[in-house]
This record gives structure tokens, C-alpha cells and sequence, in this order.
């Protein structure tokens, strides 16, 4: 066989599976342990009622003559894309029907959009930032420089001036950060791509998190971004849709040709969502499903704003918790270290920064996806051995 050399170039350990097989051993020793997970950046709450019956409902019509569905449209049913469109609109964010692409998830469409870039392309990736980014350029062959997060920046970089780029990812609220870029930072790195004649590929898997109106949701709430940005978003972590899977691209027509590139891709390779999940994913969007999504999004940042007011009170400096399920915090030089230190002594698991990128050592992920009883608990014993 001929293989893609690429991917050796992979690092092989994968972060979780790591985690997974330090907590097991512990949990072999220590079977009597009560762990607390606050490590991977899974929901842990279920599907809202509405969505759940849309998809009832749904499952109804496809085993009935005049109502069942084979293959739909490739950019997903108009029910969908219209509902989606119509959210944009609603925060006054013009988008059109027809540059919405309905997917199984945003880790798909990160991955896939990569189709439609030349091979010599280079890479400016954040670092820390979500491992796929950087891998599914690797399995290409992508030259990949970073863009330094740090304490300094408030781990929000932005372009340095003499970093030459054709793909910029950007995610915020970031993950593992939590930090979320302000629009006047979003509108310099629109300016700066659009000097350079580089895409943007902006990640608004948390935008439902972003409670402050100040700051922006979507990349395309910055003028001149719809002529250099293509954004994915997601119902996995905005309506618990992580095992459902469902997910959502804007690629702008005032991007040339790549809206047309992308639906020929997509046509090609991907026969579309299931309408059960499309149908589910529209209930998202009704006033019903709202409302419960918006209960959820609470409780996990009730939880947020906990583990970042425990950190405040013991003056660790730390990112994110506000707008972001997610909390990044200083643990001293080696992050694995802290890692079993939380583990064997608070019995708590979360995710070392040294997962995700060079930057990441010294840091530590927390997550709010638990509830709110064991979270005060991993708060109360984690003071006790920080
Ligand atoms: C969870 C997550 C996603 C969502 O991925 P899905 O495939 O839609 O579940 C995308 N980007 C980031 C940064 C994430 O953390």
C-alpha cells in the first residue's frame, strides 16, 4: 500500500485517551473513590422536551407514505437553513438562506473545508487551541505556524505583523481558554486577512455562551468579514446535540467562488443530515426549545461562574467562566503533574493544558458540563490541595 505519509507526522497520544487511562488506573487502585469529572468538553444535561418531541414527530412522518423523506437537499431542508438564516438576522447579522450548510457537526465541517484550499497553503493556528485544527492540517501536509496565546495577551493573540498566512483559525469563546475575543480584536485580525487575502476560519462553537452583549457571537458581526470568513457553529454544546449531531456552516457569496466550491463538495462527498435530526435541530430555534436551551446554557454557566469565583478567591489567575463553559487556569510548570495531584488527592478530574499545544503547559482546563452538586463539591475539595 501506498499510504499518506502524513500521518506519521501526527503526535500519537491522544489527549483523552490518556486522561481516560490515567483515571482508570486510579479508579483500579481506588474502586471506592467518588471522581468527579470536570475534564473532557462533553454536555451532561439531556435533550430539551421540544426537541425531543419535534423528533417524535419526525420519526411519525417516516413511517407514513404521504410523509416519508429519502435523500434531502444537499445544504440541508429550507425549514432548517431559513430557521438558521432567520437567527442570524434576528441579532441583525444579514445571512442568506443559500450560504447556510447543514452538517453533522462542526468537527466535520473544520476537517472538510480544507478540501477547498490549495496544499501549500499556510496555517495560522492558535496555540493552546482544539486539537483538530492542527491534525487535520497535519494529515494534509500543511506548513502550520502558531499564534502565540498567552498570559500576556489574555491568551486572545492577535496578528503580529510579520506572520504570513492563507488559513487563520479562530475560535472564541475559545477552547481550551474560555477567553473571548472583543469586536474591535476580531476586526484586526478581518483587517489583517483581508491585507493578506487569507480566510478566516472562525469557530463559534460557544457563541451561546456569550452572555454580554459587548461582545460579539459571530465573526460576522465585523464589517468586511463576509468577504474573508467562513464560520462554523454547532448544536453539540448550544442544545446538547453531542451525540446527536448536528451542525451548521456560513459560507458568504461575497467569499467568490468558495460557496459554490463548498455545496460541490459537500454534494460530492456527503449525503446530508438525517430530517429526524433536522427537525430536532429546528426546534432549537422555536420559542419553546428556546427557552429550555437557554435554561441549560444557565446551569452550566451557574457552574462556570462557580469554579472562576473559587479560582478568584485564591487569586489563580485564570481565563474564561463568564462567557464560556469553560475555565483555564495557572497550576504551576507541569501540567500532567497537576493532573494526578487533582486526581489522586481531590479525586477531580480535568484536562492538563499541555494537551493542547506548546503554550498550554502550566495550564489547566476545568469544565461546567456537571451539575451543580458535584461541581460545588470538586470546588470545596480542590481549595483544599491547590
Ligand atoms: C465541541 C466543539 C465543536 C463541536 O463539534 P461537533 O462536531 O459539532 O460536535 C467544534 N469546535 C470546538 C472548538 C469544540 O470544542
Amino acid at each position: 500500500m501506498k499510504l499518506n505519509k502524513h500521518f506519521a507526522d501526527l503526535k500519537d497520544s491522544y489527549l483523552f485517551a490518556e486522561i481516560e487511562n490515567r483515571v482508570a488506573a486510579y479508579k483500579k487502585e481506588h474502586p471506592a473513590q467518588n471522581i468527579i469529572k470536570l475534564g473532557i468538553g462533553d454536555v451532561t444535561l439531556p435533550l430539551c422536551s421540544a426537541v425531543v418531541e419535534a423528533g417524535k414527530r419526525a420519526v411519525e412522518e417516516m413511517g407514513v407514505k404521504e410523509t416519508f423523506r429519502g435523500y434531502g437537499p444537499y445544504r440541508g431542508y429550507s425549514f432548517l437553513t431559513e430557521a438558521i438564516a432567520g437567527a442570524y438576522r434576528e441579532r441583525g447579522i444579514s445571512v442568506d438562506e443559500t450560504e447556510v450548510f447543514v452538517s453533522d457537526g462542526a468537527k466535520s465541517d473544520v476537517g472538510n473545508i480544507l478540501d477547498l484550499f490549495s496544499e501549500d497553503c499556510t496555517v495560522l493556528v492558535p496555540d493552546p487551541v482544539y486539537p483538530v485544527y492542527v491534525d487535520t492540517n497535519v494529515m494534509q501536509g500543511r506548513k502550520i505556524v502558531y499564534a502565540d496565546a498567552h498570559e500576556g495577551n489574555g491568551f486572545l493573540p492577535l496578528p503580529d505583523g510579520k506572520t504570513k498566512a492563507d488559513i487563520i483559525y479562530i475560535c472564541s469563546p475559545n477552547n481550551p481558554t474560555g477567553a473571548v475575543y472583543t469586536r474591535e480584536q476580531l476586526a484586526v485580525w478581518v483587517d489583517y486577512a483581508l491585507s493578506c487575502n487569507a480566510v478566516i476560519l472562525f469557530d463559534a462553537a460557544y457563541e451561546a455562551f456569550v452572555g454580554d452583549e459587548n461582545l460579539p457571537r459571530s465573526i460576522f458581526e465585523v464589517k468586511g468579514a463576509e468577504k474573508c470568513a467562513v464560520e462554523f457553529c454547532s448544536f453539540s454544546k448550544t442544545a446538547g446535540f453531542t451525540g446527536t449531531r448536528c451542525g451548521y456552516t456560513i459560507v458568504p457569496h461575497a467569499l467568490g467562488e468558495l460557496n459554490k466550491m463548498w455545496l460541490r463538495r459537500q454534494s460530492t462527498k456527503f449525503n446530508g443530515v438525517s430530517y429526524v435530526v433536522q427537525r430536532m435541530a429546528e426546534a432549537v430555534f422555536g420559542k419553546e426549545g428556546k427557552a429550555q436551551i437557554r435554561k441549560n446554557i444557565e446551569s452550566y454557566k451557574k457552574n462556570a461562574a462557580l469554579i472562576s469565583d473559587t479560582l478568584k478567591s485564591m487569586n489563580v489567575y485564570h481565563t474564561g467562566g463568564v462567557n464560556s463553559p469553560y475555565i483555564w487556569f495557572k497550576c504551576g510548570a507541569d501540567s500532567w503533574a497537576f493532573f494526578d495531584r487533582l486526581l489522586h488527592n481531590a479525586n477531580v478530574v480535568g484536562t492538563p493544558g499541555a494537551g493542547f499545544g506548546r503554550n498550554g503547559e502550566g495550564f489547566f482546563r476545568l469544565t461546567a458540563f456537571n451539575d451543580e452538586k458535584n461541581t460545588a463539591e470538586a470546588m470545596k475539595r480542590f481549595k483544599d490541595i491547590f
